[in-house]
């Protein structure tokens, strides 16, 4: 049977997370700690480094913004702004961008900032999406990667040194205790606990025949670049309480569109709005580790006491683990159809990355159709 942390609804199968004898899990933990936090003090320590990296002459930009037009990057251009930085917005594309996630990208430039938009070669991301899933088990790599890479890259060639990243995922989600306490974010960070699941890039050329010129953009700058611009990351999240749902209501405020409903596996209707793989990458977190998006969104609420947690347990069992038939209306066919993966085929990846310790699955049929909850089997499918 699966511990759960008995505050939250958290698994003890996330992987790092480390639930305690009281059985709390770290993040639980983590948010705790919050309340003993002097956020006056930490607001000074975000105005002084905003300072000292701000471009003195006005000819360049304070700092670089990483933005994928969601809740959280609209709510931290609003912030930058009204602390009055110049900042440089930088959005590594997604995989399959939404129209819904356009609109809201549309609407961060619109808040009056400019903006960079990097696409990668479609033709080898395609390729990489489905190597990707076929190994790692997870279509959404390249993402992972390209979000970290790219806006160091940019903050490299503009000789802008201040990245201010949105909230600490491992404060947030439990990480472990060093890095949940990192208020920046670094290579290490990046090949440890930033999803890349072994694989590397530079695995992709020698294992997938993909040419190294075709994966600049995977590839994070070298040190000698990031010392010579002094290259340094923040995350607002240490700085500011952070609260995914608070920072959906600011950015509706200022123009940022939420879905029509909760998004298909998830209980709000303001996250991951911006590529149609998601639906498919969050399949593949439950078929590994048991939970999934509706969890991670249930802990947040929970910690802060907006929901019940037997309503997030009911909210987990009814959200997390369906087949993604769809993701923001689109079926998931369709969703394969570019990286020429078949539904097929599909369903064979879901049986070779279902963790058998957690499932019982019908050999030769669709995987996952019973799942072990606190003693209760539940049918997902
Ligand atoms: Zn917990």
């Amino acid at each position: 049977m699966i511990r759960y942390c008995t505050r939250c609804v958290m698994p003890e199968t996330k992987p790092d997370l480390f639930i305690d004898e009281d059985g709390v899990c770290r993040a639980c933990r983590n948010f705790d700690q919050r309340a003993g936090i002097d956020w006056d003090a930490r607001r000074t320590e975000l105005d002084q480094l905003l300072d000292k990296y701000r471009s003195k002459e006005g000819t360049n930009y304070d700092c670089i913004v990483p933005v994928s037009g969601g809740k959280d990057s609209t709510f931290q251009v609003i912030k930058l702004l009204e602390m009055g930085a110049s900042p440089l917005c930088v959005t590594a594309t997604t995989d399959d961008l939404a129209p819904i996630g356009r609109t809201n990208i549309e609407n961060i430039k619109n808040l009056g900032v400019d903006y960079i938009e990097f696409s990668m070669n479609p033709v080898v991301r395609r390729r990489v999406n489905r190597l990707a899933l076929d190994q790692v088990g997870d279509i959404s790599w390249p993402e992972h990667v390209a979000i970290f890479t790219i806006p160091v890259r940019v903050a490299v060639k503009y000789e802008v040194p201040l990245i201010v990243w949105g909230e600490n995922a491992q404060n947030e989600y439990g990480g472990p205790a060093t890095a949940a306490q990192d208020k920046v974010l670094t290579r290490r960070w990046l090949e440890e606990f930033g999803g890349l699941l072994g694989l590397r890039t530079t695995d992709l050329s020698s294992q997938a025949d993909i040419e190294p010129k075709h994966l600049i953009a995977y590839t994070y700058p070298t040190d000698e670049e990031l010392s010579r611009v002094g290259v340094t990351g923040i995350y607002l999240g240490h700085f500011l309480p952070w609260d995914g749902m608070e920072n959906a209501r600011i950015a509706q405020e200022y123009g940022f569109i939420p879905y029509g409903e909760p998004v298909e596996g998830s209980i709000e209707n303001y996250e991951n709005l911006d590529n149609f793989q998601t639906g498919i990458h969050d399949y593949f977190k439950f078929l590994k580790y048991g939970f999934a998006r509706a969890t991670d969104q249930a802990c947040l609420q929970i910690r802060r006491g907006r929901m019940a947690r037997e309503e997030g347990q009911r909210l987990v069992r009814e959200r997390d683990g369906r087949f993604p038939w769809s993701y923001l209306g689109k079926p998931l066919e369709e969703i394969l159809a570019p990286i020429e993966v078949s539904l097929d085929e599909f369903t064979r990846i879901c049986d070779r990355f279902t963790n058998k310790k957690l499932f019982l699955t019908d050999v030769g049929k669709r995987p996952c159709l019973r799942w072990l909850v606190e003693g209760m089997l539940i049918h997902k499918y």
